[in-house]
């Protein structure tokens, strides 16, 4: 099979090309680092980083493909927490204490995630050059204007502006609560360099404003993936909220500045995720950052848990289905990790699933039915087999890297002593047996203790399961 993926660009699942073979080039949309990442952000951190193995896998060869994911680092959200956080400091001062803590705990918690890092994870801070440069061209090809010290690019002037939204310009300014300001032509115009404010940090600005300034958030993202991808890429990855205004501007920017008819060739969006059936908002208290819930879960449930569905849908976060990814990740280490010696390979079928648009529900059922051969009828060699094409398949996206002892072990792990608890329930029978009930309830007291919940059932047996 050949890598299919769904381009938001023509609404349509379309067969994957690279402009260069040689190099695969790819840039996501990365965080805004002036707090802790939420497990929304968590979602195009781990999508991506599995279609970045899928390309890995597909192109090998050192340095053939090319990620980028850059860092934003200048934004009036980063400068109202630095003077919130560090309020006697001078502003540039607590931006960078800010910044560079937000990343350092980024990186940790999405290395948790077992995430590989990008080639290259550029800062905004660092390109304010390559920014000036564009707006400049801009201004100079008659897309864009100064007014008032502010530069903006003037989306009238842009014969296709709208077309990765779908939205034509009367229908945006009909439906936009955009602010009306002096300086603006248009309404929809946007702002591509802004003045400082008194203490904010500035840089100089683009020709024919005489103050310095700021960039605006989506010429950050023109100017990096230019600088390190060039005029044209292939993949353009973020959320789905980022296709408007975000990536329609980048796409406006970068179109219009190198005079080329695409920026990205394909671009990706992944599905929203929510928080027990409601949207995750600090007002609703359903807020969970990733730091949080790496206390409780090992990154490697969270991570399984994500890619249970598929990219481009909606995903409800649940407890439950967090419960349950621990116990498959569980049977899958059990039965796949043992005794297979250090070759792995991987399943043709699970690749086709992940080049049919990075379809890992698709993928992880084909897992699934690798467990079940395992557990099936299969003996000798071919069962080694299987188990080396789950532990292999599962790998190749980023799970079951850990040894059975190390998964047993994990952070969290509630350790069960499985004969003893074997033990216990023929007592617990015993006793029932002579009508020893305070016995019998004594045990069941032990077993949940020891984090064992036991079942009764309508046949006489008894089964158990560990609590969480
Ligand atoms: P932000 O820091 O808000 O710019 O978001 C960083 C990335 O996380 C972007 O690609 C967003 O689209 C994505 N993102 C934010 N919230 C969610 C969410 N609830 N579900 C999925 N993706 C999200
Ligand atoms: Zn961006």
């Amino acid at each position: 099979m050949e890598l299919r993926l769904y381009n938001t660009l023509t609404k349509e699942k379309e067969v994957f090309q690279p402009l260069d073979p040689a190099r695969v080039r790819m840039y996501v949309c990365g965080p805004t680092v002036y707090d802790f990442a939420h497990i929304g952000n968590a979602r195009p951190v781990i999508v991506f980083d599995v279609l970045y193995r899928l390309l890995r896998h597909l192109y090998p060869g050192e340095g053939r493909v090319k990620y980028v994911r850059n860092i934003t680092d200048v934004d009036d959200k980063i400068n109202a927490r630095a003077a919130e956080e560090y309020p006697k400091l001078p502003l540039n001062e607590a931006i960078r204490l800010v910044t560079e803590k937000t990343e350092k705990q980024f990186h940790d918690d999405v290395d948790a995630l077992g995430c590989l890092r990008p080639d290259v994870e550029p800062r905004a801070t660092e390109h304010i050059n390559e920014m000036r440069e564009l707006i400049d061209r801009l201004v100079k090809a008659g897309f864009a204007y100064v007014e008032q010290e502010h530069a903006l690019f003037e989306v009238g002037k842009m014969s296709d502006y709208g077309k990765l939204a779908r939205r034509s310009l009367d229908e945006m300014e009909a439906g936009a609560r955009v602010e009306v300001a002096p300086y603006k032509r248009n309404p929809m115009d946007f702002v591509l360099w802004k003045p400082s404010k008194p203490g904010e940090p500035a840089w100089p600005s683009p020709s024919g404003i005489k103050t310095p300034g700021r960039p605006g958030w989506h010429i950050e993202c023109s100017a990096m993936s230019w600088k390190h991808l060039g005029e044209t890429f292939d993949i353009h990855g973020g959320g789905i909220d980022l296709v408007f205004p975000h990536h329609e501007n980048e796409i406006a920017q970068s179109r219009c500045a190198f005079h080329s008819p695409v920026m990205a060739k394909t671009w990706m969006h992944n599905g929203f995720l929510q928080v027990e059936g409601e949207k995750m908002s600090k007002s609703l208290g359903n807020f969970i950052t990733l730091r949080q819930l790496l206390n409780d879960w090992p990154g490697e449930v969270i991570r399984f848990n994500m890619l249970r569905t598929h990219y481009r849908q909606p995903i409800d976060w649940t407890v439950k289905a967090l419960e349950e990814s621990e116990k498959t990740l569980g049977r899958w280490y059990e039965a796949a990790t043992q005794n297979i010696g250090d070759k792995t390979t991987i399943d043709p079928e699970f690749i086709e699933a992940l080049e049919d648009d990075l379809n890992t529900p698709k993928a992880i059922a084909r897992l699934h039915s690798l467990y079940s051969e395992i557990k099936g009828p299969a003996s000798g060699k071919h069962q080694i087999d299987l188990k080396q094409a789950l532990r292999g398949s599962a790998r190749a996206i980023g799970l079951l890297n850990l040894t059975y002892e190390q998964w047993l072990t994990r952070d969290g792990a509630k350790i069960i002593d499985s004969e003893k608890v074997e033990g216990l329930i023929d007592a617990r029978l015993a006793a029932r047996k002579s009508k020893d009930f305070a016995e019998s309830d004594r045990i069941r007291d032990e077993l949940k203790a020891m984090g064992v919940v036991i079942k009764d059932n309508k046949d006489g047996t008894t089964t158990w399961e560990i609590a969480r």
